[in-house]
């Protein structure tokens, strides 16, 4: 989708939410070789089960792209561990991952206003200089069949 060429002319689409967000989960969980990173659980034979979980809210467009807002856990960490402790169990483990003061950057970054297409040209030109997005891009595109992710 990015850099369509047209008469030698790049054309630069911006990616829907829906697909930004689907590469992104599949990049957070590739990251952590789709393990859960709450519980070690491996997911490499059930991806669907593994979740991509944001730290503050998926609400707030500047962090809903920010891989240091995420970590790939499981379905039963995400929902019985860490959404009922966002701000114990869950922010400690964030702080330890990030350190004070970053953990504090993030939360000033999620406080910040962005709107969608900002974000999500963000996202974009982040995936450009990563590694990982091309793999992350892949998965999308073949559709991790049945996406149940
Ligand atoms: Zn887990």
């Amino acid at each position: 989708m990015i850099g369509k060429r047209q008469k030698g002319m790049i054309i630069t689409e911006v990616w829907s939410m829906d697909r930004a967000d689907r590469i992104f989960s599949n990049y957070i969980r590739l990251r952590a070789d789709w393990k859960c990173e709450n519980c070690g659980k491996n997911f490499e034979n059930n991806k669907g089960q593994l979740h991509n979980s944001h730290f503050w809210s998926r609400v707030r467009m500047s962090t809903r792209f920010d891989p240091d807002n995420c970590m790939a856990v499981c379905w039963h960490c995400h929902f019985f561990k860490l959404e009922k402790e966002k701000q114990g169990i869950y922010r400690d483990l964030m702080i330890k991952r990030l350190g004070n003061e970053h953990y504090n950057t993030l939360r000033i970054k999620s406080n910040t206003l962005q709107n969608k297409r900002e974000s999500i040209k963000e996202f974009m030109a982040l995936m450009r200089v990563d590694p990982l997005a091309k793999m992350a891009i892949r998965y999308q595109d073949n559709g991790i069949k049945r996406r149940n992710s």
